[in-house]
């Protein structure tokens, strides 16, 4: 076991001296289903929300990629594709679970591990046992000892000198490869690849590039950065760098606090939908939950994004900064609504709908801002107070807007009968009424598939160091009108 003084090893060693491993567990969610069901295994299984509604694949089995599935697709495009395809309902709780017990093993290796997310993770190895001469041995080993943890489970590892690299040839030899690239090796082994294979690059950026003339990745090296620098501001110079396999970002234990940039939430609708109150209401709802895990987390956000995808699978995101910090739903779903209703054109059927809150801070450092001095939001900070231990205690579906009500049935799968309501109707007065009527008892229900916050699948707690790469990205495709 390493001591404290070895834990920042990693830091200020020139990338010759330092040794990642990036490693990325092969189909994940679908992996963990069938070691949970072992008469899964061999069949092509794709892991979904519920099998009864219409949703995305989260997640296929190496039998189902065989046919062309992939996570992303939505499941009628799975099933088209493999009419047997084996539809499992995702259990998040479940995939926490294993990703924490990983995290332990890969602790064994070293003590500065940073998970990216929920079946990623990065390991600082410089300054352990392990180096250069022997890291092909390290990864097996680390293999070796999930195999005996998790039988079912394989995982790809990526060996480079920065995080940046680890991350990028991790995919080079999936399922359950070792891959490694040296110092000084970068653009031998990437230099030819299309930009897109960049870490954190996307179709929009690659596009922007290409019309610059730029489509490999060793061509970006060698492209004035000034040029970069004019076209995509600060993002053109993390992108001459990272062209040139260049990445110093040091690898953040967990355990020291991960920096949460962005809450959000995403929903596929169970039809596209030409009606806008439609959208609205789920909107409404999304907006409820962000606020609502905010407020678990204590955490108080400044810019609220709004993503809509059509029916022809083009997404639209927009975000704007407001001038306070908020964590209530009214204000998320107010800004929200106003980028919605901006960005939707009339005939445009949507798809889905999501909402982020980023911008976030921790409560005690804002809380001198005069965001509760004021007696309406005194009333309404109070409301959600209530709502919230209700939801504690009897789940999330035990109270909801009168607005979602029978909405919250048909789309979220909550109890349509309202049984024993437990509680008085609230007296709703400074709640803005264009933002959703208040709330109303639904019933003692517990949330019977155990998923505590009825999160959807695809909700996301983002941590990457290249976000910023990623919001150049979507800023595009804004401008664009879609990808
Ligand atoms: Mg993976």
């Amino acid at each position: 076991m390493l001591d404290r003084r070895t834990r920042r090893a990693g830091v200020g060693k020139t990338p010759h001296e330092r040794l990642i491993f990036h490693v990325d567990m092969d189909a994940f969610f679908a992996s963990v289903e069938v070691m949970c069901r072992p008469k899964l295994r061999g069949l092509p299984v794709i892991v979904c929300g519920k099998p009864t509604t219409r949703s995305v694949v989260a997640a296929a089995s190496y039998p189902a990629r065989k046919y062309g599935i992939r996570s992303g697709m939505s499941t009628v495009e799975a099933f088209n594709l493999c009419p047997h395809a084996v539809p499992v309902e995702g259990n998040p709780g479940q995939y926490i679970y294993v990703s924490l017990e990983l995290l332990r093993i890969y602790k064994e290796f070293s003590t500065i591990v940073e998970p990216y997310s929920i079946d990623e993770a990065f390991i600082e190895m410089t300054g352990t046992e392990w180096t250069w001469d022997n890291c092909e041995e390290g990864a097996r080993q680390i293999k070796e000892c999930m195999r005996e943890r998790f039988p079912d489970l394989t995982a790809s590892i990526g060996v480079g000198p920065n995080k940046l690299i680890a991350k990028m040839c991790s995919g080079f030899q999936k399922p359950d490869g070792v891959s490694i690239v040296r110092p000084g090796e970068f653009t031998k082994v990437f230099g030819d690849l299309p930009v897109s294979k960049i870490w954190g690059v996307g179709n929009k950026t690659a596009v922007a590039l290409s019309l610059m003339g730029v489509t490999r990745i060793h061509e970006l090296a060698e492209f004035p950065v000034a040029m970069l620098r004019r076209r995509f501001g600060i993002v053109g110079e993390i992108l001459h760098m990272m062209a040139a396999g260049r990445d110093d970002t040091p690898v953040t234990p967990y355990y020291e606090g991960m920096p949460v940039k962005s809450m959000g939430h995403e929903h596929t609708l169970p039809a596209d939908t030409w009606d806008i109150a439609e959208a609205e209401k789920v909107l409404l709802r999304l907006s409820d939950q962000v606020a609502r895990r905010m407020r678990k987390k204590e955490y108080l956000g400044n810019v609220i994004s709004m993503r809509l995808r059509f029916s022809d699978f083009e997404s639209v995101g927009r975000q704007k900064k407001i001038e306070f910090y908020t964590d209530e739903e009214r204000v998320i779903y107010r800004v929200a609504r106003d980028l919605m209703h901006r960005h939707w054109k009339q005939g445009r059927s949507i798809r889905l709908v999501g909402v982020h809150c980023s911008g976030l801070v921790k409560i005690p450092d804002v809380m001198q801002i005069d965001l509760f001095g004021q007696s309406e939001e005194d009333a309404h900070r109070k409301l959600l107070a209530v709502v919230d231990s209700i939801r504690d205690k009897y789940g999330e579906h035990a109270i909801t807007r009168a607005r979602l009500v029978s909405h919250d049935a048909r789309i979220w799968g909550a109890p349509r009968r309202v049984s024993e309501p437990r509680f008085q109707r609230m007296s709703v007065g400074t709640v803005d009424p264009t933002a959703g009527m208040g709330w109303s008892p639904m019933s003692r229900w517990h949330d019977a598939s155990g998923n505590v916050d009825n999160k959807p699948l695809n909700s996301s707690i983002s941590t990457s160091p290249f976000d910023m790469l990623r919001w150049q990205d979507q800023d595009d495709r804004g401008r664009s009108g879609g990808s």
